[in-house]
């Protein structure tokens, strides 16, 4: 099975600041299943390092020096759903709170460090489009999702 995975939890620099967040737990999985990193950021055509950005009321995601980059957020969010398709991933780990990753929580757009619940550009366009989307402290609940959906589909009670 194929998961698609944010490229900065497996400790790819590519965070706005130009670091990555290796996520320790996250490569175990590798045992088991083929994660495909993506970075819809940097698939937007954004460099590394880049200014913060965040998601206003509006659903416009700007930068802290107030440029608009929602075009870019979205183009880099349709590369990653290619991607989805392509590998016929049904399940996404993506790094938590970021304005394209984020999923169910994002900063409110002050940048001041205030949360709402919400989702990021790309998280939004996956579970649209019947990706499961995952964040990542939740790969325990990611685990046994799938475990269920494949005794459920062994008893026939499920069609792919
Ligand atoms: Fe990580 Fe996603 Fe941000 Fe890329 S866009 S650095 S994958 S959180």
């Amino acid at each position: 099975m194929n998961i698609l995975v944010s490229a900065c939890l497996l400790g790819v620099e590519c965070r706005y600041d130009g670091t990555g967040k290796e996520m320790v737990g996250l490569k175990a999985l590798m045992k088991e299943y083929h994660l495909i990193p993506v970075c819809p950021e940097v698939f937007g055509g954004l460099p590394t390092p880049r200014m913060p950005s965040e998601i206003q009321p509006n659903r416009r995601v700007q930068m802290k020096d107030g440029k608009d980059v929602t075009q870019q957020y979205e183009k880099g969010a349709r590369e990653v759903l290619k991607l989805a398709r392509l590998y016929d991933c049904r399940y996404a780990i993506l790094k938590e709170r970021s304005p394209s990753c984020g999923h169910e929580e994002i900063y409110d757009g002050s940048f001041t460090g205030r949360k709402i619940p919400g989702n990021g550009i790309a998280s939004e366009l996956l579970e649209k489009n019947g990706v499961k989307v995952f964040g990542e402290s939740q790969i325990e609940l990611l685990k046994s999702r799938i475990e269920e959906e494949a005794y459920e589909y062994k008893h026939g009670r499920v069609t792919k």
